[in-house]
């Protein structure tokens, strides 16, 4: 069925619009700042970014769990860089499970990013919307009905996810999918999955979504403000698995981006099966002579092979390590080759919850700095950017090796991109400019 033949078209009044929003700031654990601070250090952000959405009308999207409630809060002018100018610094701070478990993790971090302008971006499990009682609803491909690897959450923890959810996406935050089961062993493995398996779990991580208040029952409650179907334009597959058998079905979709590949480094994207491949990277890892994939499983996986509950003794050292780790990521890029940089985390408390600790310190250390050209988006807004460049840019900035600085300067270096042709169609491969010898 499609999603148009689901949906049932209840245009209410603005009164109801207002509610919505007045539900998205209502939380509980008052750590809602309201509206946020325009993004001072890029300039990029129109207006205020945490206001509520100017729509008149709300359209309640089928069972009422969700609703088109007009353009997102708090996104950015989207502008193009020029030849001559120096590009902007990237960088995307993204969360796996995204469920809030009275631990106030969720909070925490978007707190932590309404303060500075940030936008972020949240991969939601869609059995993070699953009551425990409905988990037979859920049919994972290889595995028995109602199987997850997460577990399900409690029914206070999927209202209280949903207010995250709610004011996340208030906020100009991405809600993208971390998927359901969350599968990384054995038969049942994502790694497993064939494009068709991959399309099963999409459509039913968008139904947990888009059919909570018919799951839980829970029908006088606010919906979420956003249509799911249309808004998920990407993801990150557990444990970075299976992204060959997902890029057929994701781009199927139209889905915009993916950033499951595990093999990346901090160079700028191209695209694999027409979406942005966004791969976590590997960043330099203090006191090591290897590098480290920009998430906290591999720094846990480094530090205390893979143990959560370690020697409490190593955790001030682990911690720093961490942060200096994700710090020296940024400053390689940003005094380089201004690759955009990704850091990928879950909600998790892995060693007395350091590495949760890690991520807050890197952030603040990155807006501390008050560079006005350090952008902190989502990957979505990232997926924007990147439309609208020119191809031959794009295929310019490729050039530069990890680490490699503009030979010449900003100036000169993208200076000499080609002029691009006026329909802004891509240029012919090879067609870019020739990739200079200095390594
Ligand atoms: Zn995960």
């Amino acid at each position: 069925m499609s999603a148009m033949t689901r949906r049932a078209l209840l245009t209410t009044t603005a009164g109801a619009a207002a509610g919505v929003a007045v539900a998205g700031c209502g939380a509980s654990d008052g750590s809602h700042s309201g509206a946020a601070p325009s993004a001072r250090r890029t300039g990029e952000h129109s207006g205020a970014s945490g206001a509520r959405a100017p729509s008149t009308t709300v359209r309640l999207i089928g069972d009422g769990s969700t609703a088109d409630t007009g353009p997102q809060p708090g996104q950015p002018v989207v502008d193009r860089l020029e030849p001559g100018q120096t590009p902007p610094q990237f960088v995307v701070f993204s969360w796996d499970g995204a469920g809030e478990i009275g631990n106030g993790l969720f909070p925490r971090f978007r707190k932590l990013a309404d303060d500075h302008g940030a936008k972020m971006t949240f991969n939601l499990s869609g059995l993070y919307l699953l009551p425990e009682s409905r988990k037979l609803q859920y049919a994972p491909p290889n595995s028995p009905l109602g199987a997850s690897d997460i577990g399900y959450l409690a029914d206070d923890h999927i209202r209280m996810t949903l207010d995250n959810l709610r004011q996340a996406w208030t906020a100009g935050h991405e809600i993208a999918t971390h998927f359901n089961g969350h599968f990384c062993a054995g038969a049942g493995s994502v790694g497993r999955w064939t494009p068709a398996d991959w399309k099963s779990e999409i459509d039913q991580a968008v139904a947990f979504v888009t059919q909570w208040k018919t799951n839980t029952g829970w029908h006088d409650d606010e919906p979420l403000p956003f249509d799911y179907a249309k808004t998920l334009v990407g993801g990150r597959t557990p444990c970075l698995l299976g992204q060959d058998n997902l890029l057929p079905t994701a781009a199927a979709l139209g889905w915009r981006y993916d950033t499951s590949n595990p093999g990346g480094n901090q160079t700028w994207p191209d695209k694999m099966q027409g979406l942005w491949n966004f791969p976590l990277q590997l960043i330099p890892f203090p006191g090591h002579t290897f590098e480290v994939l920009s998430m906290d499983y591999n720094m846990l996986a480094n530090q205390s092979h893979a143990a959560t509950k370690s020697d409490p003794r190593n955790y001030p050292y682990w911690r720093s390590q961490a942060t200096a780790s994700y710090i020296a990521g940024f400053q390689r890029a940003y005094e380089t080759n201004r690759a955009p940089f990704y850091i990928g985390n879950h909600f998790e408390d892995w060693n007395g919850g350091i590495y949760m600790d890690a991520v807050e310190g890197a952030f603040q250390h990155i807006a501390s700095l008050g560079y006005k050209d350090v952008r902190l988006v989502s990957f979505q807004q990232l997926s924007d950017w990147l439309d609208a460049q020119d191809p031959a840019m794009l295929a310019r900035l490729r050039e530069l090796e990890v680490g490699q600085q503009p030979v010449g300067g900003w100036k000169r270096f993208t200076g000499q991109v080609p002029a691009s042709d006026a329909t802004g169609a891509a240029p012919a491969a090879g067609a870019a400019a020739p990739v200079p010898s200095a390594t």
